[in-house]
């Protein structure tokens, strides 16, 4: 089965085709951060806007890689949230009417649940069932994972995002929108240990996680070093160590206390934060110490794409899932309200 995964919940255009037997056939990520950049975050409207413009050419250069043509489709995906709703609007507007034009099925797909499920695009797919840590710029969430809509939460950010978090702290250093690459560049030739970052809600129970107050302590530190309002390279380095140590050992911690709790000793990482190189070693190092194993996308399937919209559309496709002939998007869609598919029912 030949889909075609359309992803436009936030500032990416995300155009994908997938086979059900062949895996990823052709991928495209167009990213509008030029476009929101000089207003330091995204602009809703102007995300519609450039996915409108952006959509029908990405996908004629996804078809023409894969040397096919849009006869050759057997369904289409689409994000139907959550995310911003009229950016949303476009891609489920502009899927669910392909697919009825093509006679094909279509189906609205959970942007989460692409990001979950984006590990299983690689070589070695993780077997259910798996603890899985969401962290993008929206969510930071673990979650058991037994099977593709068999979720359970098991606990989640109480207040910003690990990537939003990121992103903010790089603002306050003055770097350009998003800054979360960016900080973690400058990190990497930092001194972690200069400033003492907490490591928030470790030192109770629980699976929750708290990032405010990383943000105090970055503005704190950052009021504490600059003079005359300017920060020194170094101290601007250093600070980026200590913030991003600090994010990625608590969210460690929590990784291993949810694999300890559950039992379950495979770890996968999603979402736009899970391109840290850092968190990436840091994790490996705490799976293999528990006697498990992590699994990762490659960094440009843990950002926003299309290739995890269309696998995940996919499975559902070949479950009978469809999505009606109404256009809907949901800005706020739990994902434990998923219905549960039988994996096995791939062909
Ligand atoms: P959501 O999926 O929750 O709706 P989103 O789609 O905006 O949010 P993603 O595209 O998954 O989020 O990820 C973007 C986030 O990942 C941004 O906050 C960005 O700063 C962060 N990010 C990307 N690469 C890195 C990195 N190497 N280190 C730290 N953060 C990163
Ligand atoms: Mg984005
Ligand atoms: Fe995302």
């Amino acid at each position: 089965m030949r889909v075609l995964g359309l992803e436009s919940s936030c500032d990416e255009t995300g155009i994908a085709l997938y086979d059900s037997e062949k895996g990823l056939l052709a991928h495209r990520v167009y990213s509008q951060i030029a476009v929101h950049a000089e207003y330091g975050g995204v602009v809703p409207e102007l995300a519609s806007r450039d996915h409108i413009r952006k959509s029908l050419p990405l996908i004629r250069e996804v078809m023409a890689e894969a040397g096919l043509t849009l006869a050759d489709l057997d369904g289409v995906a689409y994000t139907r949230g959550p995310g911003l709703v009229g950016a949303l609007l476009v891609g489920a507007c502009l899927g669910r009417s392909l697919a009825w034009a093509l006679d094909v099925p279509a189906i609205g797909v959970h942007h989460m649940e692409g990001h979950l499920l984006a590990p299983m695009l690689e070589d070695n797919p993780p077997p259910f069932p798996f603890i899985a840590l969401l962290v993008s710029g929206g969510h930071t969430q673990l979650v058991q994972v037994d099977g593709i809509g068999r979720y359970s939460l098991l606990g989640e950010s109480l207040d910003d995002a690990a990537g939003e978090a990121f992103d903010k702290a790089a603002k306050m250093m003055n770097l350009p929108y998003p800054g979360g690459p960016q900080l973690s560049r400058l990190a990497d030739s930092g001194d972690a240990g200069r400033f003492k970052f907490p490591r928030p809600m470790t030192d109770r129970p629980g699976l929750d996680f708290s990032f405010s107050g990383l943000k105090t302590f970055t503005r704190t530190t950052i009021l504490d070093c600059a003079k005359d309002g300017v920060l020194a390279e170094q101290d601007k380095r250093d600070i980026a160590a200590g913030f991003q140590a600090a994010v990625v050992d608590t969210l460690a911690i929590k990784c291993k206390r949810a694999m300890e709790q559950s039992g379950i000793k495979r770890l996968i990482i999603a979402g736009g934060v899970g391109a840290n190189k850092s968190l990436r070693a840091k994790l490996q190092h705490t799976a293999e110490k528990l006697g498990g194993a992590v699994y990762y996308p490659r960094p440009e399937l843990c950002t926003d794409n299309g290739a995890m919209i269309a696998y995940a559309g996919t499975q559902r496709l070949l479950a009978g899932e469809r999505a009606e002939l109404a256009v809907s998007a949901v800005p706020r869609w739990p994902m434990t309200e998923l219905a549960a598919v039988d994996y096995t029912a791939r062909g």
